[in-house]
């Protein structure tokens, strides 16, 4: 006998478990199945969270050694004991996924341990029991991409799962991929006292940043002693109770070098994951990425069937899978849940943040769209110089004519919480003009992004 549900959620990530909420506040009967021992899936336990929590420390840690003496605060001996520091984000994280498991109870959604495989079209199997449901929600999410010839072992080769575990300071790392997830970890461990090497193939990094950003954000990650090698790949690695030997070659063709490494993270990008799900059961399609294919409504070619988050198209974020759980949860109640693609930020959790949301200047120019620049340096704001953080600046694009914000995009302190305005903006249809004639609170570093709004009708106040 199947125990039988209106929804079954597969994968209690940030798309999974949100939707099973919100279904459950429709009054829908709903269950969960996670495979993992505790919920929350990646972002909770090996994911944004942990990351963040490590991110956090080591930026407290780095001020503690290096930045507070500008302050006049002088500290005569900077330790760092890592097991604490290591102890406290395990504690972070377990607050957090502990905070789901109550959500759960409260909304009264049944969480099924194990792993879900397809039966049929209704009907999933999780540990030898059948159960069954009118609507079943793939998000299942995703994993590390591996590479050709460099093996992980998740101690000296290591995805982002191992390079949040170490219990040494590395004394130098390289990071193969030169993206968000090997950026944010690279600092963690360069504040630690690392030296961080970052290969990537293209001769950028942050591909899908605009260029003029992220141009600025290598050159301020440089300062602070990243080194940096583009244009190549890594086509081996050999590892031995020495360390790893990475062979390295331009991505172009050319001389080989070999490089040494005390860790090795790999760190090239995420595939959706759908291994075990036995999708050929239910006759659930995918693409040639291996993502499950959608309509714009989350349903896949299977009726009652649907798909969420990192195992779909679109940009792999935690609040981009979560905001498509709420979606389509309203939608199997019949109400009409919605994702505006066009107004997902995305951040960059280094010192100093990078945000974006919308068009890049390269995505206006290639479709054609005739647009103004407003451009504001955190050099020229008073709050930004009060902390001690002025690298980075502001810059909006409006579209010409209508003055629409069309893209916005921030190098600099808090830019991840700064991005909020514009993504309202955004959201909202709001011109640049009408940022721009918000009264914003002063000092703050908000102030920047109203200036760049006036930037845009070259009527900048403070510079
Ligand atoms: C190091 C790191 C840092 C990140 N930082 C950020 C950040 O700061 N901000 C941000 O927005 N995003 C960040 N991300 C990305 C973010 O974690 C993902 O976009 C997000 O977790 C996707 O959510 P999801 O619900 O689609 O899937 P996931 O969170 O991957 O959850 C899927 C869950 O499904 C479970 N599962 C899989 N198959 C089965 C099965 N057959 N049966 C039962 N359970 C199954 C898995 O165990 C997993 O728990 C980060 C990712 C990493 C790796």
């Amino acid at each position: 006998m199947s125990e039988n549900f209106d929804v079954i959620v597969i994968g209690s990530g940030p798309g999974g478990y949100v939707c099973a909420i919100r279904a459950a506040q429709l009054g829908m009967k709903v269950a969960c199945v996670e495979k993992r021992a505790t919920l929350g899936g990646t972002c909770l336990n090996i994911g944004c969270i942990p990351s963040k929590a490590l991110l956090q420390s080591s930026e407290n840690f780095e001020q503690a050694a290096h930045e507070m003496k500008d302050h006049g605060i002088l500290i005569s001996e900077v330790k760092l004991d890592l097991a604490r520091m290591q102890a406290r984000k395990g504690e972070v994280v377990g607050a957090n996924t502990k905070g789901v498991e109550f959500l759960f109870k409260k909304n009264k959604i049944t969480w099924i341990k194990g792993a879900a495989s397809f039966t049929g079209a209704n009907t999933v199997e999780v540990a030898g029991q059948a159960y069954s449901a009118k609507s079943i929600v793939i998000a299942t999410g995703s994993d590390s991409v591996p590479l050709k010839g460099v093996e992980i072992d998740e101690k000296r080769i290591v995805t982002s799962t191992g390079a949040l575990e170490l219990d040494k300071v590395p004394g130098h790392m390289v990071v193969i991929g030169g993206g968000v997830i090997g950026l944010e970890l690279g600092s963690v461990w360069r504040r630690l006292g690392a030296e961080v090497t970052v290969i990537e193939f293209l001769d950028r990094i942050t591909p899908g940043l605009d260029n003029e950003i992220s141009t600025a954000f290598q050159k301020v990650l440089a300062k602070q002693g990243f080194k940096f090698k583009l244009g190549h790949k890594v086509t081996a690695a050999k590892s031995s109770d020495q360390g790893v030997t990475l062979t390295v070659e331009p991505a172009k063709g050319g001389a080989v070098e070999q490089i040494k490494a005390d860790i090795v993270l790999l760190a090239i990008g995420r595939y959706a994951y759908t291994e075990g799900l036995n999708l050929a059961a239910a006759g659930v399609e995918t693409d040639e990425r291996g993502r499950v294919k959608t309509d714009a409504h989350f349903a896949t070619n299977v009726p009652g069937v649907y798909a969420i988050g990192d195992v779909i198209a679109g940009p792999m974020l935690a609040h981009k899978a979560e905001d498509e759980g709420v979606a389509l949860a309203e939608r199997l109640a019949g109400q009409a849940g919605h994702v505006n693609y066009d107004a997902i930020p995305s951040v960059v959790y280094t010192w100093p943040e990078v945000a974006a949301v919308g068009k890049t200047e390269e995505e206006l120019k290639a479709a054609g769209v005739a647009y103004v620049v407003g451009k504001f340096p955190f050099t020229a704001n008073g709050r930004a110089r009060a902390m001690g953080a002025t690298d980075g600046f502001v810059k909006i694009l409006a579209e010409k004519g209508t003055d629409r914000v069309l893209g916005a995009h921030i190098l600099g302190p808090d830019a991840g919480t700064l991005i909020a305005e514009l993504t309202t903006a955004i959201e909202f249809g709001a011109s640049a003009e009408d940022v721009g004639r918000i009264c914003h609170a002063h000092p703050t570093l908000s102030e920047a992004v109203k200036e760049a709004a006036l930037a845009a009708d070259g009527r900048a106040l403070h510079i």
